[in-house]
């Protein structure tokens, strides 16, 4: 089955997510309406809308919200600020969602929404009027029970605090479980910013003593220095790996003896990009995957693994802290290389984890130590990552499929109990 689909790196992302899908599904005894509409998204809302810009000049901008399934809760899912956002590309990280939320269990469907826009471009203010204007936009899906919105690409704390002012002002009082990934000051959770490094590291450790080989001094690639790169550098460095390189949309870096992840992004800080820093050599985007390492963490954006990287790369374990990094060509050639791929869902799930605590204390206005989410955190990825090696172990598949199949048994049986209305 798997040799009929043609596979190339030009699939689109939701290509991409439903050839997933339908390898995951094959192998499963699902009803087959149930397949049939889990493959769709429920609802897509395009959106355009003014803003007002500093010269007095009005400008245009199109954005989306995509709810992909509603059958195991309210949905949830980032918003993202990129040029290359598009509604193919909002359709599978919605559909990504519900495996993420169903492969670890929290009560959730998948949502995504991105606005077409380089946020780099604007100013601070009318970043704000634009994720305002975007928040009302959007106003008639979200909501504490219905849609709650979360950090993805591009956007950040003080972004979700505009979101969740808008929609306060809107309905006339504070809703602070509208959005998760706040700042503390205002409802968000302790150990949220970190929460999706954190998983990467969780997945990295468990893949390293699964496949025998330590920890200590393991040669670690950052493909992507943003929050999910930083944070995961940083605790792999602090777990004794060595970082030898990390890159940005500018290129990589690297040093065979180890880079300090936290003077790295004090530098791209000061100087916007990781390019230049004193202790290592720039190293060009088309030779950067293919660095000696024993680990790399693609952790920017969808379909960065390729086939010419795939050829490329020497790692042993890659742990996918982006959304769909590896396309289905350079996923086959992956696993001739038998290189152990620990795939997104999975991997980058501390995020939306976190994220479900996170509305869980806003909603009882009852808040938890950043200890307390640790060892929340550390139970729920422990369950799901030994249920995904279990999957893979007895179905012979891949974790990517693994995963792919727990997630979707859980939403197809949820979908049965509930039955179809009306
Ligand atoms: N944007 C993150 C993701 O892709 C987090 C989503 C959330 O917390 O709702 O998983």
């Amino acid at each position: 089955m798997e040799a009929q689909v043609k596979l190339s790196d030009g699939m689109s992302p939701y290509e991409v997510a439903l050839l997933q899908f339908d390898r995951a599904v094959e192998r499963m005894q699902l009803r087959k309406g149930v397949v049939k509409m889990m493959r769709q998204c429920k609802r897509e809302l395009t959106v355009t809308f003014p803003v007002l810009m500093d010269d007095g000049e009005v400008e245009m901008f199109t954005g989306y919200r995509v709810h992909h399934s509603t059958v195991r809760g309210p949905t949830k899912g980032g918003i993202r600020y990129h040029p290359d956002v598009n509604l193919d590309e909002i359709r599978a990280l919605a559909m990504w969602m519900t495996w993420k939320c169903a492969v670890v269990n929290v009560p959730y469907g998948g949502a995504k929404g991105g606005v077409v826009v380089d946020p780099k471009k604007l100013s601070r203010r009318e970043l704000e009027r634009l994720t305002r204007r975007y928040a009302t936009e959007i106003s008639i899906l979200i909501g504490p029970d219905s849609d709650i919105p979360a950090p993805d690409v591009n956007t950040d704390p003080q972004i979700m605090a505009w979101i969740m002012d808008t929609y306060s002002m809107h309905v006339g009082y504070s809703v602070p479980a509208v959005v998760t990934g706040k700042p503390e000051l205002i409802g968000g959770s302790a150990g949220r910013g970190s929460a999706t490094g954190r998983s990467v590291h969780y997945c990295t450790v468990r893949a390293m003593e699964h496949l025998g080989l330590p920890l200590r001094r393991a040669r670690v690639l950052i493909q992507g220095f943003g929050n999910v790169g930083s944070w995961a550098a940083t605790l792999l460095h602090e777990s004794g790996c060595l970082i030898v390189g990390v890159s940005d949309s500018r290129g990589g870096i690297y040093n065979p003896n180890g880079l300090d992840p936290k003077a790295v992004l004090a530098h791209k800080q000061r100087t916007g990009s990781v390019l230049d820093y004193p202790e290592a050599d720039n190293v060009p985007h088309e030779e950067f995957m293919g660095l000696p390492c024993e680990v790399l963490v693609p952790a920017a954006l969808e379909m960065s693994i390729r086939t010419q990287e795939a050829q490329k790369i020497q790692a042993r374990l890659i742990v996918e802290g982006a959304n769909g990094p590896t396309t289905p060509a350079a996923d086959e050639i992956l696993a001739q290389k038998e290189i152990f791929v620990v795939p997104d869902i999975l991997a980058n799930s501390g995020g939306v984890v976190v994220s479900y605590f996170e509305w869980v204390q806003d909603i009882q206005r009852l808040f938890w130590t950043e200890t307390e989410i640790e060892r929340r955190l550390q139970g729920l990825l422990d369950r799901a990552f030994a249920e995904v090696m279990d999957t893979a172990r007895k179905e012979g598949v891949s974790m990517r499929t693994a995963a792919t199949m727990v997630a979707v048994k859980r939403v197809h049986d949820a979908t049965l109990l509930r039955g179809i209305y009306p």
